[in-house]
């Protein structure tokens, strides 16, 4: 039975997995390493440290599906849908570019509930705080070294994180890249962003109608949201949560600060956008040092193959491009390549 790690629980890392498992069934061990403490990566949801209060997508927000998209990638869609993991976006929002008849859908339980779907599908073994710092090729199998723990030998690896991650790994990674594959990787752009979070008491009033709001001329804060009408989850009893995300030039500004020097610079914003908010219990910045792809891999769609024996793959969105599909499109063409291997 050939042993396959996937580094990255976010989405490409779980769609990996799930179909990997589907294609080959029992003649594969899958087994999901993330250095994270949950699932999601980028499509993460934060949980209050106090129940009552509805928790948070600090990440990715909403699905969009083109009609493109909608027709290439059905099943995933037509699946998500009648698990319950996706649903029409019905709430209201505001400065929303809709282009063509794309179509929006949230998530009831969050962003992260799409890869947890995923990942519950695929079977596979899944650890967090798995950070992994070094891959070595030993004859047919790779050799991969984690900060806490043993080493560990796969017979195929496929790296999701995003690519600059990718560089900094320790050992051979680096030897099997091309030149041309390493420019490749080089040219990737990513832009950076703050996310926070509120977490608002449960008799918290918020006193407009809007399930999110894109801010065109504020240099700090672009885009927020109350989570539970985003999510079509307003539910009596828990607190509110807002969400905002801060712009792509004030991303990069602050980029190099501490988050906690930051969230007072984006908090007085929101008070002058929105005065009179009620006082939160608690708040969480996330700084998302790479958040969406500006530049992605270049003649490279879907993934990039580093070694064919033993198999080393990367994916994820830096492949394609930053959002649901884009990973579907990445996880597709990493399993070709499993396939093709195994
Ligand atoms: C602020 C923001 C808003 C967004 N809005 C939307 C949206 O509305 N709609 C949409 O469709 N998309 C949106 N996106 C984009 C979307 O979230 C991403 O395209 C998608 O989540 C990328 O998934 P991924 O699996 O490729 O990468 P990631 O989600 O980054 O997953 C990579 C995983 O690898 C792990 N990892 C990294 N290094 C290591 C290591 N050394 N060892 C072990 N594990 C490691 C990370 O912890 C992470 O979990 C948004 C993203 C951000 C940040």
């Amino acid at each position: 039975m050939s042993r396959v790690l996937i580094v990255g629980a976010g989405l490409t890392g779980s769609l990996c997995a799930c179909l990997l498992r589907r294609e080959l069934q029992s003649k594969v061990q899958i087994v999901v390493w993330d250095k994270a403490r949950g699932s999601g990566g980028r499509m993460s949801t934060s949980r209050s440290p106090d129940p009552s209060s509805h928790s948070a997508d600090l990440g990715a927000q909403y699905i969009t599906a083109t009609p493109a998209y909608a027709q290439s990638h059905h099943s995933f869609y037509s699946e998500l849908l009648s698990a319950g993991v996706l649903q029409p976006l019905l709430g209201q929002v505001e400065g929303l570019k809709q282009k063509d008849d794309s179509k929006n859908y949230t998530t009831p339980l969050g962003m992260c509930s799409v890869v947890k779907h995923f990942l519950s599908e695929s079977g596979a073994d899944l650890f967090f705080e798995c950070h992994v710092t070094g891959l070595y090729r030993r004859g047919a199998s790779w050799e991969v070294q984690r900060k806490v723990g043993d080493s560990e030998t796969f017979d195929a690896v496929v790296l999701t994180m995003p690519v600059p991650q990718i560089l900094q790994l320790q050992g051979d990674v680096g030897h099997f890249l091309s030149l041309h594959q390493k420019q490749q990787l080089e040219r990737v752009v990513y832009s950076s962003r703050f996310a926070l979070a509120l977490f608002f008491p449960p008799d918290a009033v918020l006193s407009f109608s809007w399930a999110a709001r894109y801010i065109t001329d504020n240099s700090c804060i672009c885009y927020i949201a109350v989570d539970a009408r985003k999510r079509n989850a307003d539910a009596p009893g828990f607190g509110p949560s807002l969400v905002i995300h801060t712009s792509v030039p004030f991303g990069l500004e602050h980029l190099e600060r501490d988050k906690e020097d930051v969230q007072p610079i984006i908090l007085q914003e929101l008070h002058k956008l929105l005065p009179g908010l009620p006082q939160p219990i608690s708040i969480k910045c996330q700084k998302w040092r790479y958040s969406q792809v500006l530049t992605s891999v270049q003649d490279c769609p879907g993934h990039m193959t580093v070694l064919d024996r033993p198999l080393l793959v990367c994916g994820g969105d830096a492949f394609s491009h930053s959002n649901f599909d884009g990973c579907v499109e990445s996880a597709l063409s990493v399993l070709s390549a499993l396939k093709a291997s195994l």
